[in-house]
């Protein structure tokens, strides 16, 4: 029986690369890639030359039960996805679960992520949080899921795409009050790395006047609908959030 590795992969400093990482690829029988020619360039600044193939959500099925029957009959696969944590809103995890029904051995190395650098650097209460993903794009699903927000103590944790991270901030205004923490990492990792600290509303002004470019993660803090919706009944804070969202 072989086993399948999980090997998180840099998220920009490819100095984040583990000894364990590399040395778990160099070993593999062959890798799944998310993106054959990502990997393929980690795979070269490490002088790496397992074989390579793909392996995502859209993965034909007769690929997929030809990988798992190798995996069965004893070969070793290193699943990697284009940055971060394999699984964490990435593919993955319908192989895990289907090694993990007959028993081939499923293991996780620790590397990078972006969500939980983020966190820990955030400021923001780290004891407890949530992790959604990426934020919805349907204005009700956005709605609903800042309410959850509002409703938990929790830190909750976003990915967001740079493009829309105006309407996220406005949505948490409308939401949660203009007044409510948020974090904004950005390039976590790179040369351009920033975090942005803030209320909601200085950093949608903030946001405005500089734009916004790279890969963002989004913290916002929770508790308190009740707080902000009392703000929100407030009539001239309705007319300070509606000269906000235009
Ligand atoms: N598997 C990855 C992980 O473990 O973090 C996440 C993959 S998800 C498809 C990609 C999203 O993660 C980006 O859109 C961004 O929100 C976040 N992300 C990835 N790298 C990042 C970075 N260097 N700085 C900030 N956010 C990042």
């Amino acid at each position: 029986r072989g086993a399948l590795y999980l090997v998180p992969t840099p998220i920009g400093n490819l100095e984040d690369m583990t000894f364990r990482a590399v040395r778990i690829l160099q070993e593999a029988d062959m890798i799944l890639a998310e993106d054959t020619r990502q990997t393929l360039k980690l795979l070269t600044h490490f002088e790496i030359d397992t074989p390579l193939t793909s392996y995502h959500e859209h993965t034909h099925s007769d690929k997929q039960e030809q990988l798992f029957a190798s995996l069965e009959a004893g070969e070793v696969m290193a699943m990697v996805s284009d940055a971060g944590m394999p699984l964490i809103n990435d593919p993955g995890h319908p192989l895990v679960k289907r090694c993990l029904e007959v028993g081939v051995p499923v293991i996780a190395l620790p590397g990078a992520n972006a969500a939980l650098t983020a966190l820990i650097a955030s400021g923001m209460d780290q004891e407890r949080f949530t992790y959604y993903g990426f934020f919805p794009r349907q204005t009700k699903m956005r709605q609903e899921i800042l309410e959850q927000v509002g409703m938990r103590e929790e830190t909750a944790i976003f990915y967001e795409s740079p493009y829309r991270i105006k309407d996220l901030l406005k949505a948490t205004i409308q939401v949660l009050g203009a007044n409510r923490s948020v974090v904004l990492a950005r390039e976590l990792t790179k040369r351009f790395e920033e975090y942005m600290r803030g209320s909601a509303e200085d950093l949608l002004l903030a946001v405005a006047e500089q734009g916004i470019k790279g890969e963002c993660v989004v913290l916002i803090a929770g508790g308190g609908l009740e707080a902000s919706s009392q703000l929100a009944a407030d009539l001239s804070y309705k007319e300070h959030v509606e000269q906000l969202m235009q």
